[in-house]
């Protein structure tokens, strides 16, 4: 078995849509990013990249590449499970933790963990949480958000 750990963050701009975890979500302002700025799936992509191994997320999706501009972010998920079965390993568990003053996420949290399940892993096998900080950093002002996770990998029979 292989364990990983995730990280991201995203700053929060007027003009952009808001998705996390793959769903769009209604809200005043959204993530800047180069792809969609999914900052969920991006600290699940830094986590399942981690239990393989290989780099980190700028190594396999380079700002500098058109292939990721404006790109669903549960694609680029998508792209590191399928590169993890070819390593080897399936997604056996994921837990992460989105951190954002607002909106109020708990009505999307089964949506996004279907979304996320739909697109790349066993349905049942992803935990997602979410908290505020409390008025605290960039997240308590409303600058950004983001997002933690870790992931276990099992080695393929
Ligand atoms: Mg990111």
């Amino acid at each position: 078995m292989r364990i990983g750990v995730g990280y991201d963050s995203h700053r929060l701009v007027a003009g952009r849509k808001l998705i996390l975890g793959g769903v769009g979500i209604p809200f005043s302002r959204g993530l800047l990013g180069h792809s969609d700025g999914d900052v969920l799936c991006h600290a699940i992509i830094d986590a399942v990249i981690g239990a393989l191994g290989i780099g980190d997320i700028g190594r396999h999706f380079p700002d500098s590449d058109p292939r990721w501009k404006d790109a669903s972010s549960l694609e680029m998920l998508k792209y590191i499970v399928e590169l993890a079965h070819a390593n080897g390993y399936e997604v056996t568990w994921i837990d992460s933790i989105v951190m954002a003053e607002k909106p109020k996420l708990a009505p999307y949290m089964e949506s996004m963990k279907e979304t996320i399940a739909k697109a790349c892993i066993a349905p049942g096998s992803i935990s997602i949480k979410a908290k505020t900080d409390e008025g605290m950093g960039f997240v308590g002002r409303e600058e950004g958000m983001a997002a933690y996770a870790v992931c276990l990998l099992r080695k393929r029979s």
